[in-house]
């Protein structure tokens, strides 16, 4: 089923023959693509695609309706799936054949999975936890060692830069002229999901309305129960603390994290803002954050204007 993420349409001329086909089995993946999607924006029942043209349409949807935390949203979605479906072929006969079809540099015998470091340190940035920092990984010419987590963990990621990269190659202006039929459907969809985010909304002092794509897109990850990268949660604490979020707001903000516990996030807070370790971070600037994958700034105008999220915040603020 997985197969599909690697045969993704990206050519508007493909899609479009799908879009405007008669054919019973496209016009199901329609169907099937905006019944996806709608989940994704109600939180309902998990939708599982399983060709490669209706998840493709979906994406071509998630293109029009042009909305960062949707698409973080369905890149999560399918992250968890791809994730699930690795550990659950794992024990087949087929796995070794299928990760050596993706051109995965890795080695797996006797249920040991050796990773080539390169593709380690290009996924695991994005995963929190001490199993994903370089520092504890025995390096053994060239590969690090690790279980079936950590590898599944790493191919989750590595699924998630795949398809970003396949969402970002599709222009936003052929995705509306491809789908121009469905306006109508496109819109409504965008307004239902604008309509479901706005109870995540912090309330007091703090303008939501002001925060960057990136920081919206960090909280709507968690409360979307994900788990956040590493850089992703310290970018978010530290962006709050400096635009005046106590640390115990800041606590609440993460308690939707999938691994929350709330005295390590008390502790890591403390520690980010300088009330334990006497240094308070800053958050990273923006190329920092779009080197790993964690700026979702798409078309936002301001963000072409500036190099550090807390400069957005402020320019808002100022207009
Ligand atoms: S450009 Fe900067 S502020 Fe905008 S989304 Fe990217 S990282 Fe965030």
């Amino acid at each position: 089923m997985n197969e599909t993420y690697f045969d993704i349409i990206s050519k508007k001329e493909d899609i479009t023959k799908i879009i405007n086909s008669n054919r019973l089995d496209d016009r199901k993946r329609l169907i099937d693509a905006e019944a996806y999607i709608k989940n994704l924006i109600k939180h309902e029942k998990r939708l599982v695609i399983n060709d490669n043209k209706s998840l493709s349409v979906a994406l071509w949807f998630l293109k029009c309706i042009d909305e960062p935390q949707l698409t973080s949203r369905f890149l999560i979605d399918q992250r968890d799936i791809f994730k699930n479906y690795i550990i659950n072929i794992s024990k087949e006969d087929k796995f070794l054949d299928y990760i050596k079809g993706l051109g995965i540099p890795v080695i797996i015998e006797n249920n040991i999975y050796k990773i080539n470091l390169s593709f380690f340190i290009s996924y695991n940035k994005r995963i929190s936890g001490y199993k994903y920092r370089l520092v504890y990984q025995d390096i053994d010419h060239g590969y690090i060692t690790v279980d079936i987590e950590v590898f599944s963990n790493i191919m989750r990621e590595y699924i998630v830069s795949r398809l970003l990269n396949i969402y970002n190659s599709i222009d936003k202006l052929d995705a509306l002229d491809a789908m121009k039929n469905y306006n109508n459907k496109i819109e409504s969809m965008k307004i239902e999901f604008k309509d479901s985010i706005k109870k995540y909304t912090p309330s007091g002092k703090i303008r939501w309305d002001n925060f960057p794509p990136c920081i919206k897109a960090y909280i709507n990850e968690i409360n979307d129960g994900g788990n956040p990268a590493h850089l992703a949660r310290l970018t978010l604490a530290t962006f709050l603390h400096h635009i005046g979020m106590s640390n115990e707001e800041i606590v609440k903000v993460f308690s939707g994290t999938a691994d929350f516990e709330e005295n390590s996030a008390t502790y890591q807070v403390n520690h980010l803002t300088g009330k334990i370790s006497g240094t308070e971070y800053s958050p990273p600037k923006c190329d920092t954050l779009r080197s790993n994958h964690l700026c979702f700034m798409d078309d936002d105008p301001l963000c072409r204007q500036i190099k550090h999220p807390l400069q957005y915040y402020i320019k808002k603020r100022l207009h």
